[in-house]
């Protein structure tokens, strides 16, 4: 299935660009009443079509040769809460990790296509990984239209209609704690004027 392979793509270059570490990070893509996600433990660089396991909506494992994720969890909660979300990527990127270590905010107007892709940010606080309180306190920022999230002293989860833009998020939402941190940028310091956004912003609703 040509899906089967764009999420194993896509997870092998989130790993070669540093977005994740180590076995760290798992995603997964939802069709039809099936959701395909990376399993546990794997080095996302030596993923193969082969090693996706398919679970029910409600997490069941219904065929794989190895475990799934142990934070199946938090995507089957994520496809549940939002029926127009196909794909979830959860990763450990440097940058934006440290933030979420820092407690501290990203600056959603520090870009154009930041304020657009991205906004609104959601600061999850801490819970223990790949337990059902972990996966709950996603709902309320995914129920707000919150589509991109930074998981308090753990990593970042970004949600979307489709593989290609759960990644693009995840990587906009590093490049964004990467410009932060080397320029100094905060909310409120350096970011375009809120005015010059929302002209952005209706520009591209009505183009
Ligand atoms: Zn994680």
């Amino acid at each position: 299935m040509d899906e089967i392979k764009k999420l194993v793509d896509f997870s092998r270059l989130a790993w070669d660009r540093k977005l994740t570490e180590g076995t760290g990070g798992n995603m997964s893509f939802k069709k039809e009443d099936r959701i395909y996600i990376t399993p546990t433990t794997t080095v996302k660089h030596f993923l193969g079509g082969e090693d996706i396991v398919i679970l029910s909506t409600s997490g069941e494992v219904i065929f794989g040769k190895r475990q799934p994720s142990s934070e199946y969890r938090m995507h089957v909660k994520i496809y549940e809460t939002c029926p127009d979300v196909s794909a979830v990527f959860h990763a450990h990127p440097v940058y934006a990790t440290s933030y979420a270590i820092m407690h501290k905010k990203l600056p959603e107007d520090l870009l154009p296509e930041v304020a657009f892709f991205l906004a609104p940010i959601t600061y999850l606080p801490y819970r223990m990984p790949g337990t059902d309180e972990f996966a709950d306190v996603f709902v309320e920022g995914l129920e707000a239209g919150s589509r991109v999230f930074v998981l308090q002293n753990h990593g970042a989860t970004t949600v979307a209609e489709n593989i290609e833009q759960a990644y693009a998020k995840l990587e906009t939402l590093e490049f964004l704690a990467q410009l932060s941190y080397i320029t100094g940028a905060e909310p409120g310091k350096l970011e375009i004027d809120r005015q010059e956004i929302e002209r952005f912003l209706n520009h591209v609703k009505s183009s």
